[in-house]
């Protein structure tokens, strides 16, 4: 059955494969995105493959901007059933410039590094702003129009630095797990509407996010992307297409019993222990 889905960060590489793929089922898809013409590229693709879709400029840390996407969705669609809280990702402002503090750190002068004790709070706000309230937001102007209706569910996207931090990123780390987290506290609020809520914990993929962290300027790996890759049992990183099947399977019937897990799709990594 064909049903209204909106994608938050659909512009972005993850979410324009996801919303591609929801099209694909018959499915009328809004993406939207604070970059529109990014949204809109999408979107084009879709309908020229014969797809339904919509690019529309949202920021998912402004309400006021969510109504307004919520009324463009309405009118062209129709009430959302479905809703991929996709935009999401970190800030140099939340990251260190080592995985370990040293007390020679303390002297170094070298312009822009960065310890713990100068991560900007500021930064740390805005990374668990963009994940964590860019999660709930979103969701609570699109849920609304869920309550009453058969079939809904909320996909939320969460972190292998959920389960064990990364270096480095504390940030994103903190805010990947309160996605997970509240994952589960919405699937448990929402169970007697019967709008379910799940999440996909993706492991590592090359996007233009982390691209500069994890490869050369020759395309080798850094350091950090070796360690990823040396940390990953099935060797390779992940590409946007792994994570259509676990994204349709959530988003459908298929999975009408299932609600409040988060699927980790990574290759292994959060099985193995490096031994
Ligand atoms: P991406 O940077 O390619 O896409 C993110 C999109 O979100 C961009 O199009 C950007 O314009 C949009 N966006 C940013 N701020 C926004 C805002 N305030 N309002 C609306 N849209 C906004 O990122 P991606 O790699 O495709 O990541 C998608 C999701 O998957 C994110 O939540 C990310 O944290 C998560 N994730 C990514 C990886 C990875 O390896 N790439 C791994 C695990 C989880």
């Amino acid at each position: 059955m064909s049903k209204v889905v909106v994608v938050t960060g659909a512009g972005g590489v993850l979410c324009s494969t996801l919303a591609v793929a929801l099209s694909k089922q018959g499915h009328k898809i809004a993406l939207l995105d604070l970059n529109l013409e990014a949204a809109q590229a999408v979107a084009n693709e879709i309908n020229k493959i014969g797809g339904t879709a919509i690019g529309v400029k949202a920021n998912v840390l402004e309400k006021e901007s969510l109504e307004a996407a919520k009324n463009e969705v309405n009118s062209a669609f129709g009430l959302c059933d479905i809703l991929v809280n996709g935009a999401g990702g970190n800030h140099p402002l939340g990251t260190t410039s080592n995985p370990f503090f040293q007390q020679e750190d303390l002297s170094n002068t070298v312009e822009g590094f960065k310890t713990f004790f100068d991560l900007d709070p500021k930064g740390i706000e805005f990374v668990f702003n963009l994940n964590f309230i860019g999660t709930l937001l979103p969701t609570q102007i699109f849920a609304k129009d869920m309550v009453g209706k058969k079939g809904c569910s909320i996909l939320n996207i969460s972190s292998m630095n959920a389960y064990t931090p990364l270096t480095k990123i504390p940030a994103y780390s903190g805010a990947k797990a309160a996605v997970s987290n509240f994952t589960q506290w919405l699937a448990v609020h929402f169970s007697k509407v019967g709008i379910r809520v799940n999440a996909l914990a993706p492991g590592f993929f090359l996007t233009e996010q982390n691209r500069t962290l994890l490869t050369n300027e020759d395309g080798s790996l850094t350091q950090r992307g070796q360690q990823i890759i040396d940390q990953t049992p099935m060797g390779r990183y992940g590409e946007p297409d792994d994570l259509i099947s676990t994204t349709l399977y959530l988003c459908d019937e298929a999975s009408s019993f299932v609600t409040g897990v988060v699927i980790p799709i990574d290759g292994g990594f959060s099985a193995y222990s490096g031994v």
